[in-house]
């Protein structure tokens, strides 16, 4: 029997909207070539953040940190989620300056964020804080999430709910009979559909260049370093204004610090069937510097492992959630910039009401793909991602 609808990848974003979907009584299959959260949802920092989002996404944070709070009990299972606040840190007079402006441009805008210009209140917060930082923004109500239980609960409630997970295959092609879509054809079967959800990264353009779409997507890589198990030091995420440091503590004690993003090729490798993106050790070594200059405690800690992760990189930093334009029954959710873990409740909410043609909550006006059209073939700035955590 066909699926109301496929959707290829097994990210947050595929879970999420499967779990949805599922909801409602659709009967959902999830394609995914690797295995659940192998590509940016595992990779993740997995910050939970509403400060510092760029203005449109700021309600889809709020509304997603109402849904943080009871995640874990509505999908019955522990997605790690601790809410004790985000921490931006000022090094320098400059991003003084900056983190002052953001915080007061976000308090206008309804946001639960405080300026503390003194150490002692930065310290109050998280003691191992380096006494060398100026200023910080403060964001109570943010937090972080274990990224790979988080993908985990969404799929095991959506398998509850009848959903079908297929675990190493790989979607190949779309078919359509006329404008609509008809098939999705796979690494192992054709599957009549006559809707899917393209949730899969970095990969949606392979699959629709075909039909002369593009998502304007330029791919970035970031560093992650984790260390091995430490005594609880750190509650809040700490963050800088430019992203080009952000880690926490997990809750079992091991930290997990992120990078900035750095242009990158592109070149995923699979290794024994899975996929790897392999930073560079001069990007190793400025991360680890970055994340002792704010946290310096982090000094005797063991490494544990390091990894890269990709960032799908829109020209505006903000996703698409839309119809593909022409196609009827295809969607798509991709360039989530750097920041589409701590919003995946919005965009399973989003993209629920696109693909059932009901109203959402949440405006997403703002992710359309035609926003891009006109400056399609302009060459535009350099696409910036914004901040991570
Ligand atoms: C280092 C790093 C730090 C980050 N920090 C944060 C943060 O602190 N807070 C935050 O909110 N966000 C953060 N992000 C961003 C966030 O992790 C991503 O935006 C989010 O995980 C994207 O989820 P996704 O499901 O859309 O994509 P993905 O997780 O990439 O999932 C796509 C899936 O599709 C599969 N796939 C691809 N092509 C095919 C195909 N043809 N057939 C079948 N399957 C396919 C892939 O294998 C993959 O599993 C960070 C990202 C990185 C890399």
């Amino acid at each position: 029997m066909s699926p109301d609808i496929v959707i290829v990848g097994a990210g947050i974003t595929g879970c999420a909207t499967a779990y949805e979907l599922s909801q409602a009584g659709l009967k959902v299959e999830v394609i995914e070539k690797y295995v659940p959260a192998a590509m940016a949802s595992g990779w993740t920092l997995g910050g939970v953040r509403q400060s510092g989002r760029l203005q449109p996404e700021l309600p889809l944070a709020k509304y997603s940190i109402e849904q943080w709070s009871q995640l874990s009990r509505t999908l019955d299972y522990d997605t790690g989620y601790v809410q004790e606040g985000n921490l931006r840190l000022a090094r320098n007079e400059k991003e003084v300056k900056a983190i002052e402006a953001l915080a007061r441009k976000q308090k206008s805008h309804g946001l639960d964020i405080v300026y503390l210009s003194d150490i002692k209140e930065i310290q109050a917060i998280a003691p191992c804080v380096s006494s060398d930082i100026l200023a910080a923004s403060f964001c109570p109500t943010d937090g972080h999430a274990d990224p790979v239980a988080t993908v985990n609960a969404y799929k095991e409630a959506a398998q509850r709910n009848g959903s079908v997970f297929r675990i190493g295959e790989s979607v190949e092609t779309l078919s359509t009979e006329g404008n609509k879509l008809s098939a999705v054809i796979t690494s192992r079967r054709t599957i009549r559909a006559s809707r899917c959800l393209l949730a899969c990264g970095m990969g949606v353009n392979q699959l629709i260049h075909r039909f002369g779409i593009q998502v304007p997507l330029s791919l970035a890589i970031a560093t992650v370093i984790q260390t091995t198990p430490a005594a609880a030091l750190l509650k809040p995420v700490l963050g800088v204004v430019d992203g080009a440091i952000t880690l926490r503590q997990e809750r079992d004690g091991k930290f997990r610090l992120s990078s900035g993003v750095q242009k990158w090729n592109g070149a995923v490798i699979e290794k024994d069937g899975q996929p790897y993106v392999f930073p560079s050790s001069e990007k190793v070594y400025s991360t680890l510097k970055a994340g002792f200059e704010i946290c310096p405690s982090l000094k005797g800690l063991q490494m544990r492992r390091f990894w890269g992760g990709s960032i799908d990189l829109t020209p505006d930093a903000l996703p698409v959630l839309d119809k593909l334009p022409g196609i009827e029954g295809v969607y798509v959710a991709s360039g989530f910039s750097g920041h589409g873990f701590g919003i995946a409740p919005a965009v399973g909410h989003i993209l629920y009401h696109l693909i059932l043609g009901t109203i959402p909550k949440l405006a997403f006006q703002s992710f359309a793909l035609e926003r891009f059209e006109k400056n399609q073939t302009d060459t535009g700035p350099e696409p910036v991602a914004t901040l991570q955590g």
